[in-house]
């Protein structure tokens, strides 16, 4: 900003001279060609009377004509006073008698506070015209235009550093707010936000990018607290009972005779302890993908079909109907034992959240190389809010957690089903059922 003043300041300075300088030029041109005028109607004594009437129209001090020789010598002047100083150059002098044009000069005189622009004109063969004039008027013009430019610069530099100034101490009083917004955040105030101004700028976009972010952190830690919450839950149901056995076996001696039963309930509850913590870890190792997958040439439709099979008693026992359609040879390039689990969890649930009389179908659906199969229910179907929450580890809709199950099947066929390049998506209408889709490449044939 200071560099484009300045450089507007140093191209319209010089300008500003040229132009004053170029009219002064005109001007003097004008009265030397008056005296030439003059001195032809008139003669020299016509000029002499210009000469005195031009010095007191203009003051004596501010104007000096002569009369000079070809040798330079001053044949008659109108004023010999305060003009005694003007040096003679013979140079111009000599230059303005070889041509018709006035010859120019800007000389400084001593004693004299301003310059003074000299001209030299060829009056005839052996006269010259020399016309001095103090250039007072323009000096004090472009002087005062100096320091009205000064002046302007000044105020309006002094105005943008006062706006920016004012515009940094904003900036820094939002910067300032988000600083401290993010040194009073901890884990049991997540709830703080920045304030977000109505002026949609930069900063603007910055708050709102950060309480997104808080927003996302907070969903997160939420999520980390339920996890917690449902895994302590989890743990203590099992872990509670095999202690209330354990306790009354040694606490009452009577227990001792069922011992075997005893045994054989420990035995469960730390199988389900197990099976927790090892699919906590399956899950874990296929999404870090350090899991060794054991893939091998399969027909996706005998693993469907078995998995139908298995749940076939199950789904009976419960007066529901449990059928498959659209069975079609699909090779896939697959884990057999992880693509089974993926089907026997959905088929599972499927059952399990269908109450008696209701219907579960699986229908295979080919689509160029892709396979897509529906596991559809006619059950309790998924809320809106746990919609999006169902593939998260631990997450159950039952919450009382009543009814069997770990919250970790969805979140284990999902990542078997990411770890094949395949997708699983799901449509619910709450009270009506559900469907699955898992979405799985065939190997080209
Ligand atoms: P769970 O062991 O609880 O079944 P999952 O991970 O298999 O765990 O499922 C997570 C949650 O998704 C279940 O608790 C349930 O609320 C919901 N869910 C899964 N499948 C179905 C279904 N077919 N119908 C209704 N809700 C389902």
């Amino acid at each position: 900003m200071i560099g484009l003043f300045t450089l507007c300041f140093m191209l319209f300075f010089p300008y500003a001279v040229h132009n004053l300088q170029h009219r002064t030029d005109k001007e003097i041109r004008g009265w030397l060609d008056e005296l030439i005028n003059v001195f032809k109607a008139e003669g020299q004594k016509g000029l002499e009377e210009e000469f005195s009437w031009q010095a007191h129209a203009l003051g004596a001090g501010n104007i000096c004509q002569s009369l000079l020789d070809s040798s330079g010598r001053v044949l008659f002047t109108s004023d010999i006073q305060h003009w005694k100083e003007l040096p003679l150059d013979l140079n111009l002098l000599n230059h303005a008698a070889g041509q018709s044009k006035p010859v120019y000069a800007t000389v400084t005189i001593p004693g004299f506070n301003s310059k003074v622009r000299v001209a030299y004109l060829r009056l005839s063969k052996d006269r010259i015209l020399r016309i001095a004039l103090l250039l007072r008027q323009d000096e004090n013009f472009l002087f005062g235009l100096q320091r009205a430019l000064i002046v302007t610069m000044a105020v309006i530099l002094s105005g943008v550093i006062l706006a920016g100034w004012i515009m940094l101490q904003q900036v820094i009083g939002r910067v300032v707010a988000v600083t401290n917004t993010a040194l009073s955040i901890s884990s049991s105030s997540l709830d703080k936000r920045v304030p977000v101004s109505r002026r949609e700028d930069e900063m603007d976009r910055l708050a709102r990018a950060f309480n997104g972010m808080l927003d996302r952190i907070g969903s997160l830690v939420k999520g980390q607290q339920e996890v917690t919450d449902n895994v302590a839950h989890d743990l203590k149901m099992p872990l509670t009972r095999i202690r209330v056995i354990a306790e009354s076996v040694l606490t009452n001696p009577g227990e001792k005779g069922n011992l075997e039963e005893v045994m054989s309930t420990i035995i469960e509850e730390t199988d389900r302890l197990l099976e927790m913590i090892n699919t906590t870890l399956e899950i874990r190792a296929i999404e870090a993908g350090s899991a060794v997958l054991d893939f091998s040439e399969i027909n996706l439709a005998d693993v469907i079909r078995q998995a139908v099979e298995l749940f076939q008693f199950v789904a009976e026992d419960k007066d529901i109907s449990l059928q498959v359609s659209n069975l079609v040879p699909f090779p896939v390039h697959a884990d057999l034992r992880r693509l089974q689990r993926v089907f026997a969890n959905l088929i599972d649930n499927a059952v399990k959240y269908t109450s008696k009389g209701g219907k579960v179908e699986i229908i295979m659906r080919i689509d160029h190389q892709e396979a897509a199969v529906d596991i559809s229910d006619t059950g309790i179907g998924i809320s809106a809010e746990a919609m999006p929450r169902i593939f998260e580890r631990f997450y159950r809709g039952d919450k009382s957690r009543s009814t069997s199950g770990l919250g970790l099947g969805l979140s284990l066929a999902e990542s078997i089903i990411k770890a094949h390049d395949g997708k699983i998506t799901v449509q619910s209408v709450p009270g009506h059922g559900s469907t699955f889709t898992v979405i799985l490449r065939g190997t080209p044939s």
